[in-house]
């Protein structure tokens, strides 16, 4: 088994509706637990502006997957939830994005792990550093001090 934290972003339809279902769909993932959840979090749009917040939280699952078949199953998720990708940072239903397993290093065509952004989005960071409070990005560094560089980025928590 292996620890992958996950994060889960929604700003359309209902958003925080959509990430709680997102906390339930991966647990049940096959030969996966949801280990932990962070709070949610509401962050304004980073890239394109002219579009609703988003709520954010991050998950701690533990898995026999492999990090491709976790990729899979968080992709079959989205799907399920209506997810249509029509530009770069465009609004969306829900997106899930694998920011790490274990301290596992990948560079594929398909999954770049631990997540090329998460060091630079304080919507990712700061529900990471939440539920697993000295964590360290492979290559990178400390969440904590990846989180403190982002001090311009407004991220506010909106429930536990
Ligand atoms: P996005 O639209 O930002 O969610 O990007 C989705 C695309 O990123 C998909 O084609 C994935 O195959 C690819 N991808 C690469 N690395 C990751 C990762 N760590 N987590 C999720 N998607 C990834």
């Amino acid at each position: 088994m292996t620890l992958a934290y996950v994060a889960i972003g929604s700003n359309l339809g209902r958003p925080v509706e959509q990430v709680e279902q997102a906390f339930e769909d991966l647990g049940s993932i096959a030969q996966t637990v949801l280990v932990k959840r962070s709070s949610l979090y509401r962050s304004k749009p980073l890239g394109y502006a002219d579009q609703p917040p988003f709520v954010n939280a991050v998950a701690l699952l533990d898995t026999a997957l492999p990090p491709e078949g976790l990729l899979d199953a968080l992709q079959a998720i989205e799907a399920r939830h209506g997810r249509s990708r029509s530009f770069a940072n465009a609004p969306r239903t829900l997106d899930l994005d694998l920011l790490l397993y274990g301290d596992a290093v990948v560079d594929q065509p398909r999954l770049v792990v631990p997540h090329p952004r998460m060091h630079l989005r304080a919507f990712v960071l700061q529900p990471l550093v939440e539920i697993a409070a000295g964590i360290a990005i492979p290559g990178i560094g400390a969440a904590q001090a990846m989180l403190e560089q982002c001090g311009d980025q407004s991220v506010e928590r909106i429930s536990g």
